[in-house]
């Protein structure tokens, strides 16, 4: 019998904006939402601001003619009119789907192609990118949109019926973003967006993930799988009888990335859905997130693992007052218990540091924790509220319902994506549909119950798929690998993670071509940091073998592999 979550929420089913507004049009709480903390008084939205932009990017993507279940791609880091963008396409009927800001010219195309966006919208730093990508993709100059530049405070973007710098802002051909909200201010007013037939058929997310194996795949998100996710996660904290009184000083810091699901799910839906205001970092700097929890007061840290470390290890941390914090989390990788709880020291022990557990294909969270459990543990929590888990031997055909016993984690629940974007294949190798008609996805993550009932909390120990985490950013070997063969000197490559100090990196073993062959191990890391961004780059090793190992129907064994890494890496 599988694990079932001891909690059922309730899930409205309508739109995600319909969620975290309630209405188009009603009165919103005047608060903030979004703030720089670089000029916070004169770079911010309220909430009415917030919606009131998003409805006028809405209004401007449909006015450039897009249509219903058109994709629009965002191609920018982090900033206060990203949420804004986001909901914009939402409302207008669209399908969001963001890239990395640190893509390179290749992969931004795939992500083009794959999606087959209509539209996208790029930071004015990362135009030339763009502009190559788009070329590579076919998609024309004026439908590219810039974002950034002389673009003028939020505040006056939100409330002018002429914003920013309109036709004068265009550049070679692609305008600017604020284009979009030419001379609709008035319409915005009184405009109510169309609500979906069916949320749950719905898509309005393409978040990009390898999955357990292969290239980037578009994950489907429906409007229902992501106020399904919201409502799972505030359910939670609603059990905490302080709840009420903390969220009133809440206040939260946004470093993650949004167009990742961890950054999107909480900063996009969830905080403003609670109220909480959020101060918006352009990316991650470890001196400023300090600076800015001891000047802004900030009471949540939303965090993944490296971000965990910096603050266990650096003695920067105790140079600043961060006594605000009431709690933090870290999820998309592993976390060392040590490590959480050196964190939980630099924090007087104030609360536990918790890791929840999620992928890209639920949404985002699937596990997390009662907050009155204050058990010390390594897991990372119990099934959210609709959901549930269980255990599966490798293939597939056995549920191990003993405590403690290891085997493949499957999870189900109102936040499993629809799909992989037009790979029905794939799909159907992750998503597994049972007798009764449930769909369970395989996660390709190996794990055990500390009990096998409700309640019971789940230990991550090991990945079965090929996934490469670094520093929580995906990897997918199969698009490494695919790039090695295009080498001429490549004959096979297989790309495997290895854990170096506490970190996983991509390692290449390679055979060469040629065993006369001279090319050399840093030419080959070279040659391939000229086509990734950073993090995909090999700095776990290049390694040259006379072959790769392989099982009879040509899959590369790439455990054996990680063992053989293991010890290299430990002979270093
Ligand atoms: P993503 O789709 O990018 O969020 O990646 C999902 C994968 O990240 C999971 O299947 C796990 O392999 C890994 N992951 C996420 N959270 C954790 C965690 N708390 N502990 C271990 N692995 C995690």
């Amino acid at each position: 019998m599988p694990v079932k979550s001891r909690w059922n929420a309730d899930i409205p089913r309508s739109s995600l904006q319909q969620w975290i507004f309630d209405s188009a049009c009603g009165p919103l709480p005047n608060r903030r939402a979004y703030i720089d903390p670089e000029q916070p008084d004169s770079n911010y939205l309220n909430m009415t601001d917030f919606r009131f932009l998003a409805k006028r990017v809405a209004l401007g993507l449909q006015g450039a003619g897009l249509k219903e279940g058109d994709r629009v791609l965002l191609f920018s880091g982090n900033n206060i009119f990203f949420p804004s963008i986001f909901l914009g396409i939402l409302m207008a009927g669209g399908i969001f789907t963001g890239a990395n800001p640190s893509f390179v010219a290749r992969e931004l195309a795939y992500q083009l192609r794959d999606s087959g966006a209509t539209f996208l919208i790029t930071a004015q730093g990362s135009l030339k990118t763009a502009f190559d990508a788009a070329k590579e993709a076919g998609l024309p100059r004026d439908r590219i949109f810039i974002l950034g530049g002389d673009t003028p405070a939020a505040q006056e973007v939100a409330l002018s019926s002429n914003p920013g710098p309109g036709q004068k802002g265009r550049i070679d051909g692609a305008k600017h973003w604020t284009e979009l909200l030419q001379g609709n201010a008035k319409k915005a007013e009184s405009w109510s967006w169309k609500e979906p037939k069916d949320p749950e058929t719905t898509t309005c997310c393409l978040n990009y993930s390898s999955g357990t194996t292969g290239v980037p795949k578009g994950v489907e998100i429906s409007h229902y799988c992501y106020v399904a996710n919201g409502v799972q996660v505030i359910h939670l904290n609603e059990l905490d009888p302080e709840w009420e009184e903390k969220q009133k000083r809440a206040r939260a810091l946004c470093f993650l990335p949004l167009y990742h699901a961890y950054g999107q799910t909480y900063f996009v839906a969830n905080f403003p859905r609670a109220g909480v205001p959020i101060y918006i970092m352009p990316g991650f700097d470890f001196v400023k997130m300090l600076e800015y929890v001891q000047r802004y007061r900030i009471t949540s840290l939303t965090c993944v693992p490296p971000i965990v470390v910096a603050l266990a290890k650096s003695p920067l941390t105790k140079k600043y007052d961060l006594s605000s914090v009431e709690g933090m989390g870290s999820g998309a990788a592993p976390l060392a218990k040590e490590i959480a709880d050196e964190a939980e020291k630099m924090f007087n022990g104030k609360f536990v540091l918790r890791q929840g557990w999620g992928m890209t294909e639920t949404t985002c969270t699937c596990m997390s924790w009662d907050p009155l459990n204050k058990e010390p543990s390594s897991g990372v929590g119990e099934m959210m509220p609709n959901c549930s888990g269980k255990l599966m031997s490798l293939d597939g055909k056995t549920e191990i319902t003993k405590a403690g016993e290891r085997g493949e984690f499957w999870v189900t629940g109102p936040n499993l994506m629809r799909g992989y974007w037009r790979k029905p294949e794939a799909t159907a190798d992750t998503i597994v549909v049972d007798a009764d008609g449930t769909r369970w996805l395989k996660t390709g993550d190996i794990a055990y119950f500390d009990a096998y009932k409700p309640g019971g909390i789940i230990h991550i120990v090991d990945r079965l798929k090929e996934l490469i985490k670094v520093k929580g950013n995906q990897v997918a070997p199969a698009e490494l690998e695919g790039l090695l063969l295009e080498h001429p000197e490549v004959a096979d490559a297989a790309v495997i993670g290895v854990t170096i100090n506490g970190e996983e990196l991509p390692r290449a073993y390679i055979v060469r071509q040629n065993p006369e062959s001279k090319i050399t191990e840093q030419e080959i890391a070279d040659w391939m940091a000229a086509r990734v961004t950073r993090y995909k780059q090999l700095k776990g090793g290049v390694v040259f073998t006379a072959s790769i190992p392989k099982n009879p129907s040509g899959k590369i064994l790439r455990r054996q592999l990680r063992e053989r890494a293991a010890k290299e890496v430990g002979d270093l």
